[in-house]
């Protein structure tokens, strides 16, 4: 019976199974096949995005079971928490598609937003600007509800922003240039421990923050089309973004069981020799993101 019971407990232990998806691997470039960065994990039946760059929502629905994808879970509609790194158009362009589509799709409870404070006046001003659509929706002969179009705001600050019974999730200021509040994320769940950078130059802070992780996700430029930039350019990506060997060097220092190479900066190098950059550095584990991939 006792033995019995161990085995009840061990299989209850092991349910919280977290998946990790890339929904978004891209950056300002309006490369068709990579989205702006966005990335969602799923724990326990329940959604969470990190990021909202253009492309997000139908990002998400192509992995739905309504549109051809493998899980019920990811019905836009049961969207109700977003983790947003910095203001950055390539992370946050999705904003007004994310408040008004999954409402539209049967959202009832209002959007939940962590992010830096000028978030705020973004939600805020694309209620305005579709306020036309939004009341049309509600007044009209559409059966519409009238709360899911609603943002409830919490101003990130390093620490821990959010916890449930499923997830907690650590804010961390990066080194993103002049960005103050650019932010990094520490997501931990029963069985995973995720870290995404955001957009950074190498980071003290993202080394502190990333002790233990099963999956380290950060940004990385290529050299050789580094190489290729004016100063002024050099200057800019320098102090905002992080080389190949730099990266290799930081996750030298922490050891991720995996690394997922991200909002990769290509300027005209192809996948294989961005990782063929990074390989000549470091020799761990690193998978190279694409839009809808699942990384485990
Ligand atoms: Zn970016
Ligand atoms: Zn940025």
């Amino acid at each position: 019976m006792i033995r019995f019971l161990v085995l009840f407990c061990l299989s209850l232990a092991v349910t919280a199974e977290t998946k990790f998806f890339v929904l978004g691997s891209g950056t300002p470039n309006p490369n068709p096949d990579r989205s702006g960065s966005a990335y969602l994990v799923l724990v326990n039946n329940t959604p969470y995005l990190f990021d909202f760059g253009p492309g997000v929502v139908r990002k998400m629905s192509a992995l739905s079971k309504s549109w051809g994808g493998a899980y019920s879970e990811l019905e836009v509609e049961n969207l109700e928490y977003a983790f947003l790194t910095h203001f950055h158009s390539d992370h946050s362009l999705g904003l007004a598609d994310l408040i008004i589509t999954p409402w539209i799709m049967g959202r009832e409870r209002p959007l939940k937003i962590f992010g830096p404070a000028s978030t705020a006046d973004m939600a805020e001003n694309i209620l305005k600007a579709y306020q036309t659509d939004i009341d049309y929706r509600i007044n009209g002969t559409q059966p519409q509800n009238s709360t899911g179009y609603k943002v409830v705001f919490t101003k990130l600050n390093e620490g821990l922003v959010y916890k449930d019974q499923n997830i907690q999730v650590l804010a961390f200021l990066n080194s993103h240039g002049d960005v103050k509040e650019s932010y990094g994320f520490v997501i931990e769940t029963e069985d995973k421990k995720i870290l995404i950078s955001g957009d950074t130059g190498p980071s003290e802070n993202l080394i502190k923050y990333g002790k233990n992780l099963d999956i380290l996700v950060h940004e990385v430029y290529s050299q050789a089309g580094f190489n290729q930039k004016t100063s002024d350019w050099q200057k800019y990506h320098k102090a905002h973004h992080t080389s190949p060997s730099e990266l290799a060097a930081i996750a030298k220092q922490i050891k991720p069981k995996k690394l997922v190479l991200c909002h990769i900066l290509f300027w005209g190098a192809t996948e294989e020799e961005i990782l063929q950059e990074m390989t000549t550095h470091y020799s761990g584990k690193i998978v190279l993101a694409k839009d809808l991939l699942l990384v485990e």
